[in-house]
């Protein structure tokens, strides 16, 4: 009896245990789902997964979001395997010259690069690219370069990596200097140009702009204070948050 009892309990255990790692293991899941499109550009239709969801576990020194379990970050954009357009939402509506520019571009690039396979941060370039084409506001812009050198970094692509900075930075400049953003942005975006900066090796600049960080809130205040030792340090090397942020 007593034994049944006890494999009963070991039983309930187990199965409590169980349900606690499926729902761990549901809560850090990246789920993906299968999506139909029709390409904004040539207008052919293709497959792509698309991204169900996905769960978020802190960020680093350039706002990064770490990603618990799958990268999710292949299913952010979908790439046309007919003429290589990239997109988020593929919802786009272009006109005449806004097309054939964007045609032009792409033949260009995919003369220059294996389109057939591209690597994760050159769809990143090419949605980063085409919008500016399109004329979409600098700060999309930036933000799609930024993870184009990210995607880099993962694929230990220095130099592409160092390129792809060097692209964002420029765009994020722009946007200050138009005041093109909301003022509670102006800290961590002018933060995010030093710290940009300092990951490209431009430390000096790296220092002049985390000088120019105003009101930052705490967090923001000891993330800087951190990234300026590392400039004054000459480290360029990805850096996570202050440990108590
Ligand atoms: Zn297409």
């Amino acid at each position: 009896m007593l034994k049944k009892r006890l494999g009963k309990r070991s039983l309930f255990s187990g199965c409590l245990f169980l349900a606690i790692c499926c729902w761990a293991s549901l809560a850090m899941a990246t789920t993906l789902n299968p999506g139909d499109f029709t390409c904004a550009l040539c207008g052919q239709k293709f497959s792509d997964q698309i991204l169900g969801s996905c769960s978020t576990g802190g960020r680093d020194s350039e706002f990064r979001s770490r990603y618990l379990g799958m990268s999710p970050w292949p299913y952010f954009v979908h790439t046309c395997p007919h003429c290589h357009f990239t997109n988020n939402s593929h919802k786009a509506n272009f006109s005449e010259p806004e097309k054939k520019n964007i045609q032009k571009y792409l033949k260009e690039y995919c003369r220059k690069h294996n389109c057939s396979q591209l690597d994760l941060s050159q769809k990143y370039e090419i949605l980063a690219h085409t919008q500016e084409l399109r004329g979409v506001p600098p700060l999309k812009v930036a933000d799609a370069y930024l993870k184009a050198a990210w995607m880099a970094d993962d694929e230990k692509n220095r130099i592409a990596a160092q390129r792809f900075r060097q692209q964002a930075i420029r765009r994020f400049a722009r946007v200050l200097e138009g005041r093109e953003v909301k003022e509670d942005l102006l800290p961590n975006l002018t933060y995010l140009v030093g710290e940009l900066h300092r990951r490209t090796g431009n430390f000096t600049e790296a220092l002049q702009w985390f000088a120019r960080v105003q009101a930052p809130q705490p967090w923001l205040a000891a993330l800087v204070k951190q990234q300026r030792e590392l400039a004054a340090q000459h480290n360029a090397d990805r850096a996570g948050m202050p440990s108590h942020d």
